[in-house]
């Protein structure tokens, strides 16, 4: 009975294996493209919100700014931390996923892909801008009018003009960026600042407009850089030997590619920069023909497939990345000290440039407070006589972040000596601080007659 049921079984599945299968299409197009896209943008958007929303700016007179307190090279555990931890994230980047960031964050290749659609949009898919193999621009004969040439111009310029905008937000807040773009005076604006804009976005309109991925292929030192971090394991195209039939009379891949590497011949140390374009081209290829089946010849693959060795995902990135690994937790432990133990104010007492007949009678108390909202601050002086000495003013008030100098005057009266005292400055916030200094007075010498 059983074995009449097997039989049974083998048949159907026999039969079963006559049947064409139509695997589910473009696994990777309908996601990846999207994806992608997503993240370009993203990318951008958070380039200009980074200084917009004060996360992190420049300010010309301080240095760092982050979300409105200065950073000084004196908070050193914040900007060591901060660096370490950035750094070690992106070797680990690099060596798990190699150059994605070219392929799916770099502001310049979202640019180039944005200009390069444009002009396909406007010219025509052979009019390429610039081409290092001497072929010419090749403007489609239906395209051929000066209204397109105005649209394609104009949308390069705006780009341009949005491009070079960005690093003016790392300078300045939005509110000075919205008095420049106005044209309204406003004297914390550098001057010359249009002018400096206006070189920037000849320069950007050049990248843009005619430069593209040549920057990407023969300039960009970055991108070198990120590729000698690539392991076997890091993340790479995939080809499908088994099904290469599909590709008899097919380029849609390495078309698609702006690196012009055909991933068809994947190696492990190739320039590809794991956009996935040419995964899309070949899934989407293969969504719409009748002829070939299953889905797309292409994958993005972690893992040694070279050798046959294919390891854990996560084993494998941490036995590469151990030391980054370690990095990034220091850093991260730096930036939670520096932040723990981030002083919002400082001060100190100075020696006057002002003399009276070779004896120092007066010293200078510079407050410097580090972040921009308003605060109040007191000082006194202790271990000498108050009669002694007299300060300008025992409050100041900040309205923001800034400077001020208080002087402390001791009398002429005081008898030849030494006189240590005390500075404490006290914040209504909280913070305090004192400093210790001594004061010397000489014996005078009456002058000759
Ligand atoms: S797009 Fe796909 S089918 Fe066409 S050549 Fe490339 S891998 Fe082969
Ligand atoms: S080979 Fe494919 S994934 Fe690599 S850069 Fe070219 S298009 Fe992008």
């Amino acid at each position: 009975m059983q074995g009449k049921n097997t039989g049974y079984v083998m048949s159907a599945q026999e039969s079963l294996k006559q049947i064409p299968i139509r695997e589910a299409h473009a696994p990777g197009a309908t996601w990846l493209h999207v994806a992608r896209r997503s993240v370009q943008v993203f990318t951008l958007v958070l380039l200009v919100l980074i200084p917009a929303s004060g996360l992190f700016r420049i300010d010309p007179s301080s240095g760092i700014l982050m979300l409105d307190h200065q950073v000084w090279f004196s908070d050193i555990f914040i900007i060591m931390g901060f660096w370490i931890f950035i750094a070690s994230l992106l070797i680990m980047m690099y060596s798990l996923v190699g150059s994605v960031f070219c392929g799916w964050m770099c502001p310049q290749n979202t640019a180039s892909e944005w200009a390069n659609m444009m002009t396909e949009k406007y010219l025509g898919r052979r009019a390429n801008m610039m081409d290092v193999s001497g072929i010419k621009m090749q403007v489609a004969s239906r395209r051929k009018s000066w209204l397109n040439y105005v649209i394609l111009g104009f949308s390069l310029l705006l780009a341009s003009m949005f491009y070079a905008l960005i690093p003016v937000f790392y300078f300045y807040p939005p509110e000075l960026i919205w008095s420049f773009i106005t044209f309204q005076y406003d004297p914390a604006l550098a001057n010359g600042l249009h002018w400096i804009y206006m070189v920037c976005v000849f320069i950007m309109l050049m990248d843009i407009g005619v430069m593209r991925h040549l920057i990407c292929k023969y300039m960009c030192i970055y991108r070198v850089w990120q590729h000698s971090f690539k392991t076997r394991d890091t993340l790479h195209i995939s080809y499908d030997k088994t099904r290469s039939d599909h590709c008899k009379s097919c380029h849609y891949c390495v078309d698609s590619c702006f690196l012009d590497i055909d991933p068809r011949q994947p190696e492990v140390f190739d320039s590809c920069v794991n956009c996935g374009a040419c995964v899309v081209a070949c899934d989407e290829l293969h969504s719409k023909s009748k002829k070939l089946d299953g889905p797309g010849l292409l994958t993005l693959k972690l893992g040694d497939e070279w050798q046959g060795k294919y390891r854990g995902m996560l084993g494998s990135f941490f036995s590469r990345a151990r030391a980054a690994t370690f990095a990034t937790v220091a850093g991260a432990i730096m930036v939670v000290y520096g932040v723990a133990s981030y002083e919002p104010a400082s001060f100190s007492v100075y020696r006057s440039d002002s003399n009276q007949a070779d004896q120092i009678h007066d010293y200078r108390i510079n407050l410097a407070y580090k972040i921009n909202q308003a605060e109040h601050m007191h000082i006194r002086v202790e271990g000498i006589d108050p009669s002694l000495f007299s300060l300008q003013t025992q409050d100041v008030q900040f309205q923001s972040a800034g400077r001020q100098d208080v002087v402390l005057r001791f009398s002429d009266q005081l008898a030849e000596g030494l006189y240590r005292f005390r500075v404490i400055v006290t914040a209504d916030g909280g913070w305090t601080r004192d400093f210790q200094a001594v004061h010397f007075v000489r014996k005078q010498i009456p002058a000759k007659s």
